[in-house]
C-alpha cells in the first residue's frame, strides 16, 4: 500500500481514474473484481479500449493468475461487444511494455484493444484533446456502456 500511495502522488491515470467514481467522465466502461476497462482518450481508432489491473504494477509477470484471467476474459468480452456494436472486423490486442516497448504510461501495465476495419488507416493518430474529441468519445461510451453493464 505504501508503494502504491507514493507512486500515486506522481499521478497515474490507471490508479486515479477508478477512484474518481465518475465513470462516464473518466470513460470507465466496466469495473471487474481485479481489473477494469476504459476508453483511450487518444484513440488510434474509434472504440480503442484498454484493460488494466487496479494494481499499480509495470510488468505482466507481476500479475497473478486471477488478474491475468480477468484481463483475457474482459478483452474477449470487449471484442465481442465491439464486433456487435461497431462491426469491428479485426483487432490489435496487446501491451507496450517499458519505454522501449512504446508504453505511454510505462509504470502501470495496460492492454490495448484496437478495433480494425478493412482499409482503415493503420494506427491513424488523433491529434489534440479538444472538446469535440471528448464529445465523440462520450458518444461512443454511451453506445458501448449498456453492453458492458450486461456482462
Ligand atoms: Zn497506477
Amino acid at each position: 500500500m505504501d508503494y502504491i500511495r507514493s507512486e500515486k502522488e506522481k499521478g497515474c491515470i490507471f490508479c486515479d481514474k477508478p477512484e474518481l467514481n465518475d465513470d462516464r467522465e473518466t470513460l470507465i466502461l466496466y469495473r471487474g473484481e481485479h481489473t477494469f476497462v476504459l476508453m483511450n482518450i487518444y484513440p488510434y481508432n474509434n472504440g480503442h479500449l484498454m484493460v488494466a489491473p487496479y494494481a499499480h504494477v509495470d510488468n505482466s509477470n507481476d500479475l497473478d493468475t486471477v488478474e491475468r484471467n480477468e484481463i483475457m476474459s474482459l478483452a474477449d468480452s470487449a471484442m465481442v461487444i465491439l464486433k456487435g456494436t461497431m462491426n469491428a472486423e479485426g483487432f490489435n490486442f496487446g501491451a507496450n511494455i517499458g519505454k522501449s516497448g512504446g508504453a505511454g504510461i510505462e509504470e502501470h501495465i495496460h492492454y490495448h484493444i484496437v478495433p480494425r476495419w478493412q482499409g482503415d488507416t493503420n494506427f491513424m493518430p488523433v491529434v489534440g484533446h479538444t472538446k469535440v474529441q471528448v464529445e465523440g468519445l462520450q458518444e461512443t461510451y454511451d453506445i458501448l456502456k449498456p453492453h458492458f453493464d450486461s456482462l
